[in-house]
């Protein structure tokens, strides 16, 4: 356990970012996160923590970073009580999620099935309430336990604590940079509810030739899925979906369906709609004439099949990606009135 010094953060971020750390360190529990905090083993004079950095799935690195970045890997999955229903299994930060999913399916514990594939680890989960095919994590989480930054305390947040939202949560908001998550408890279902009315999952299992409906046929039929559509950060650096898929009131609503037969969009119980970002995006462009989907730039640019995934060729900065996101955020305002949102964190 060490700090060390001017550290490439491109092994680090699935959007393959070249941005350097002055100082960065990894810890495997609070007590050497502590240490790295107090400066115990620091000769660096304790830098400021300015990145809590799990898979690096979800991040855009536009500078490089002056400061201390520590890596979780925080480990160990455990079963820590049960009922006739449900079993409460606690999952370090640093533990990866299609792992911890595995885990889950091997031992046929339902509800994360549909999450399967996610990229990034357990302790970035709640931060923005992963979700996909119609489940969020909100509908499994229990509690967590978070190292507080400037009290120097553990303190766990139960499922209301969160404050859950579309790809929200406290932990992105009112709690923004001050709390480390350490572990989650997921409440797991022994009997399943199964989710597949959302998208192509129905198809797929069709496809597959399910007969016996199971969480593992679920979870396979969403890789399928995923794997089939979405960019591999691999192949070419991403981190999934740029923009939040922004809600309008019905009367807003209509009046775009009206002047944009063709949008797409969805109901939500609140009687406002969701906008799907993507279609925005595709009928909008750098010109009137010209869509962003596909578009390229130099070293960055949008998806060709994936209008809601910016990436990177293979060279960019950080700040060339995230000012285009600026130009599509106003070209999409422009054309259609509607401020998207950055779900990417930006550092
Ligand atoms: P990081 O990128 O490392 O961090 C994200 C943010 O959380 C940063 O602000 C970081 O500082 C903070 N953070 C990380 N760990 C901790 C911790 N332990 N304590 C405090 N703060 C922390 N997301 C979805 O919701 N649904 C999807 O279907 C989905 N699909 C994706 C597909 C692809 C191909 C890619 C590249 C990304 C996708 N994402 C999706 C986004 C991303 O995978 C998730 O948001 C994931 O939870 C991020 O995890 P991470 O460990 O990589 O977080
Ligand atoms: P998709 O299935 O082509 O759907 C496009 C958009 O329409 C999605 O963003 C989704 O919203 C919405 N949608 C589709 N069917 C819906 C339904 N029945 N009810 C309500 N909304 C519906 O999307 P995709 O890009 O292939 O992604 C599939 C799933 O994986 C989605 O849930 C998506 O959120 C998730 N995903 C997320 C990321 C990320 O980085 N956040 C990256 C890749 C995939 P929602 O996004 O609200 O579900």
């Amino acid at each position: 356990m060490q700090i060390l010094e001017n550290i490439s953060l491109k092994p680090f971020n699935t959007f393959g970012i070249d941005a350097t750390a002055r100082y960065f360190g990894r810890f495997a529990s609070v007590e050497e996160l502590q240490s790295f905090i107090t400066g115990e083993r620091s000769e660096a004079n304790s830098p400021t923590l300015k990145l809590i950095l799990g898979g690096g799935s979800n991040i855009l690195l536009t500078k490089n970073i002056d400061g201390l970045v520590l890596k979780n890997d925080i480990k160990g999955i455990e079963e820590i009580h049960e009922d006739n229903d449900y079993v409460y299994i606690k999952a370090g930060a640093g533990e990866n999620w299609h792992e911890f999913v595995l885990y889950c399916l091997t031992r046929n514990w339902a509800g994360v099935e549909n999450l399967s594939l996610i990229p990034g680890n357990v302790g970035a989960s709640p931060m923005q309430n992963i979700g996909a095919y119609g489940v969020e994590i909100a509908e499994v989480f229990w509690s967590l336990e978070a190292f507080h930054l400037h009290d120097k305390k553990v303190v766990t947040f139960t499922l209301n604590d969160c404050q859950f939202g579309y790809r929200e949560s406290v932990f992105k908001n009112k709690y923004k940079n001050q709390f480390v998550i350490l572990n989650v408890t997921f409440r797991l279902r022994k009997r399943p509810v199964f989710h597949t009315s959302y998208g192509a999952i129905q198809q797929e299992l069709e496809k597959m030739g399910v007969n016996d409906l199971s969480i593992q046929a679920i979870s396979q039929a969403v890789i399928n899925i995923r794997t089939s559509k979405l960019p591999d950060p691999k192949v070419i650096g991403n981190a999934g979906s740029f923009f939040k898929n922004p809600e309008v009131s019905k009367a807003q609503y209509d009046l775009l369906k009206e002047k944009f037969p063709e949008i797409v969009a969805y109901s939500l119980v609140n009687g406002n709609y969701k906008l799907a970002a993507g279609w925005l995006i595709e009928h909008s462009g750098p010109t009137a004439s010209e869509s962003w989907k596909g578009y390229r730039e130099g070293e960055t640019g949008v998806h060709p099949k994936q209008a809601l995934v910016l990436v990177n060729y293979g060279n960019a900065r950080g700040k060339n990606v995230y000012d285009l996101s600026e130009r599509i955020l106003q070209s999409v305002n422009k054309k259609f009135g509607v401020l998207l949102e950055r779900e990417v964190n930006i550092f």
